[in-house]
């Protein structure tokens, strides 16, 4: 059941400060109201819970940012980014980001290492996400088939928890199968997502190729045509997943791309997105306009108008990894151009040779630096998806 929370949001009217010094976009200025109220329940969100939270996003027309946490500095920049836009945040671990999680220096044999950093992620998620207020969601990004063993560990996590606490760990799973003969990425996915339903869990499928290089795959050189999925195929994955579970989503390939690169011959195309919902629903007599859960991979460098219609064709979450790399990034460097003669020695500076300089040097203050960034580009992300204030709606 969902409970309803209060939260007071001081953010009326106020901008944030723009970063005159760098070539970037300016930082997000946002408007929230000062008392509001959500019917979603907050906190880590699993099960009827976070399916709640998908037909509130397909309802309202807005999508959920999901994005890549490598440390915790990085989680918790989204969530209290998420407690400022008063919106749902979905916090996602690649199999890189639980291998670094672990420490770069332990080897990941059998996947162990990345199973046990990812799972020290959603720990840490689930200790503190109360304290923000607004719906979290665990899930995990691309599983290519080569490391269905680190999938396979996570599982055996969630199945655990799900016997002391009567839910999942993780809310959700991405399966990456689109390298492989379509038929077997549906049996894969089949397979897995009767698994997954026992404990609640949902799935997050791929078909078709999104372009460009992410997380060690590179897609940059494939063919135009097959960037594009076709409505039919877009059905034969809900025709193969459905009678399993709903709890599903899909990452089509409509033109998108992993990183942010010079404008090439790929054009964004999110009709194809609307023309695969109407095919279905007329296929299969329908009721809703919108019966597929799509998901936006490389959505870096697309402009607010063409997210906003890959959303009203039905986009409920967009993923968020290059551009809040660089924002993590542009805070260090905007804190070390800022304070940099007192970050020379550990004394001297220019108030006095003697002067020591730990505050400056306290990794908690650049890294807050690089948090503050991360937040400034996410209430600009959550301006793009039309989620400021979504939990009011
Ligand atoms: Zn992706």
């Amino acid at each position: 059941m969902a409970s309803t929370f209060t939260s007071k949001v001081a953010l009326s009217g106020k901008s944030v400060a723009v970063n005159t010094k760098t070539a970037a976009a300016p930082r997000a200025s946002f408007v929230c109201k000062a008392e509001t109220k959500t019917t979603l329940k907050t906190g880590v969100v699993t099960g009827d819970d976070f399916l709640e939270v998908l037909q509130h996003a397909r309802e309202n027309e807005y999508a959920i940012p999901a994005v890549n946490c490598t440390m915790s500095p990085v989680t918790n920049a989204c969530m209290e980014a998420a407690m400022k836009a008063n919106s749902p945040m979905m916090i996602q671990f690649s199999n890189g980001g639980g291998i670094y999680n672990v420490g770069k220096g332990i080897d990941n044999a059998d996947q162990k290492a990345a199973i046990a950093g990812t799972v020290a992620g959603a720990l840490h998620v689930r200790a503190i996400a109360d304290f923000y207020k607004v719906p979290i969601i665990l899930h995990t990004d691309h599983c290519a088939k080569k490391l269905l063993p680190w999938f396979d560990g996570l599982l055996e996590a969630n199945e655990e928890y799900f016997a002391k606490h009567g839910e999942p760990l993780f809310t959700s799973h991405m399966l990456d199968l689109s390298e492989e003969p379509f038929e077997e990425n549906l049996d894969i996915c089949k397979e897995y997502l009767a698994r997954m339903s026992k404990i609640n869990c949902f799935l997050e499928m791929e078909i078709g190729i999104t372009g460009g290089e992410e997380d060690g795959v590179d897609n940059s050189d494939v063919a135009p045509e097959d960037l594009y999925s076709k409505p039919e195929e877009i059905y034969d994955v809900y025709k193969a997943l459905m009678p399993i579970s709903p709890n599903f989503s899909v990452a089509a390939a409509f033109g998108n791309v992993h990183g942010v690169y010079k404008p090439g011959n790929v054009k964004l195309t999110p009709e194809i997105l609307g023309n695969a919902q109407k095919y279905i629903k007329e296929k299969e007599g329908l009721d809703s306009d919108k019966p597929v859960y799509f998901v936006f991979h490389g959505g870096s460098g697309s402009s607010r108008e063409e997210i906003r219609e890959a959303i009203s064709y039905g986009v409920i979450k967009m993923n968020i990894d290059t551009d809040t790399q660089w924002s993590f990034w542009d805070g260090v460097r905007e804190y070390v151009a800022d304070k940099h003669d007192y970050l020379q020695a550990q004394i001297g500076n220019p108030d006095g040779e003697d002067k020591p300089n730990k505050k400056y040097y306290d990794p908690r203050a650049w890294m807050r630096s690089a948090e503050l960034a991360t937040i400034d580009r996410l209430m600009r992300a959550y301006e793009d998806l039309n989620a400021v204030g979504a939990c009011a709606l």
